[in-house]
């Protein structure tokens, strides 16, 4: 039975995008694929084995669940826990082989006593704060307090240390501010072991600042298709979200058409029911400026988003019968919709978007065979 709401994911896409990525990063700098928050949307597991596929080295999640998650499915390539560990994330990481993250004496003593417990080795990376204001080591003396305890440790082995960077998509202040960044992070780590592996790219900064690649470049949104700055790479989104038109009927002029009566008919409309609403995370806000696609045309979608239904216009449209597939998000003969062109129409980034695909709604994947 095909669901009535589904979002189709193209891994080849994904290990493609992965591909170019790599193209325009230093050869001597690794490639971490950033798969938190399952996958950007996309799914963790199966994201991560296609980026690996496209050459990743390494993988980035949020917490140590999401690690333990990503090991239980059988995936042995180093990852890193991005967050700062907790006392419960330090035993999970231990226990699973996961990268660590630590920005704080106390931090490195978890990792010692959870390795302690499990009678293992664990490898932490440093973070350093140089302007993003969220975790991290701010200056020498925060970042001698982690080093000196990480040297009293037995078991935690520093193997990395990275920055991140709030501005690197910004404008011309934006730009300055990242160098500012940048060199800070060279002063923080300029003591550390040569093979401490250095990182601090994001997406933003793969495509604008290719020579702070350093020994590793973490590519998150760019991944999944959408670059947060101009770019020449022809990256491709990977995710298509469609529902289905559960019913079709013409109303006549003065018709009201759901909650609160704010759409009413100026004249005679062919108006389609679509199997989606804001219970499988489509934007209510995105309603009043936003369009689906049918048979490779826009249908405005017309009157408040509901629950599980919104209703879109397709007078224009001929041809059209209940059962037929509407792109919500994804292409439709020459015509195509963003998370970009979502996050517009809702006020928000496309990050959000691709992160609000509701649970209800089935991924399915793809592999395409045959390179475009
Ligand atoms: C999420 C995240 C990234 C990826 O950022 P994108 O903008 O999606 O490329 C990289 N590094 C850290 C520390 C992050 O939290």
């Amino acid at each position: 039975m095909i669901p009535r709401n589904r979002r189709i994911i193209d891994l080849s896409s994904i290990q493609h995008n992965m591909e170019l990525l790599r193209s325009v990063t230093p050869p001597s700098a690794r490639m971490m694929a950033v798969v938190k928050a399952d996958g950007y949307g996309h799914g963790a597991e199966e994201t991560a084995r296609a980026a690996i596929r496209g050459g990743a080295d390494m993988l980035a999640v949020a917490s140590a669940g999401e690690g333990k998650f990503l090991r239980e499915q059988g995936i042995t390539v180093p990852i890193l826990v991005l967050g700062a560990v907790t006392e419960t994330d330090a035993a999970t990481g231990v226990q699973y082989g996961l990268i660590q993250t630590v920005c704080s004496p106390d931090m490195v003593i978890l990792c010692e006593q959870a390795a302690e417990k499990l009678q293992k080795q664990t490898e932490v990376h440093l973070k350093c704060d140089t302007g993003m204001g969220r975790i991290g080591v701010r200056n020498q003396a925060e970042r001698d307090d982690v080093l000196s305890a990480v040297a009293k440790s037995h078991r935690v082995n520093l193997t990395g240390a990275y920055t991140h960077f709030s501005d690197a998509d910004g404008n011309e202040d934006g730009l300055r501010y990242t160098r500012q960044q940048y060199a800070l992070f060279r002063t923080l780590t300029a003591p550390l072991d040569r093979d401490v592996i250095l990182h601090c790219c994001n997406s933003a900064a793969i495509h604008r600042f290719p020579e702070m690649a350093m020994d590793m470049v973490r590519a998150g949104i760019s991944l999944y298709g959408y670059p947060p700055v101009p770019t020449d790479l022809p990256l491709r989104p990977c995710m298509t979200w469609s529902a289905d038109i559960s019913y079709i009927k013409e109303v006549h002029p003065y018709t009201f058409i759901s909650y609160g009566r704010d759409f009413r008919s100026e004249r005679t409309v062919r108006v389609a029911t679509v199997t989606c609403g804001y219970g499988d995370g489509y934007f209510r806000a995105a309603g009043k400026d936003g369009y689906v696609l049918i048979g490779g045309q826009r249908a405005k979608i017309i009157g408040r988003i509901c629950m599980d239904q919104m209703m879109a216009d397709i007078s224009n449209i001929d041809g059209i019968s209940a059962g037929d597939e509407v792109i919500l998000m994804g292409q439709s003969g020459k015509e195509s919709i963003t998370a970009e062109d979502i996050a517009s129409w809702a006020g928000t980034i496309s990050y959000e978007i691709l992160l609000s695909v509701g649970s209800r709604v089935d991924r399915i994947y793809r592999k395409r065979s045959v390179r475009e």
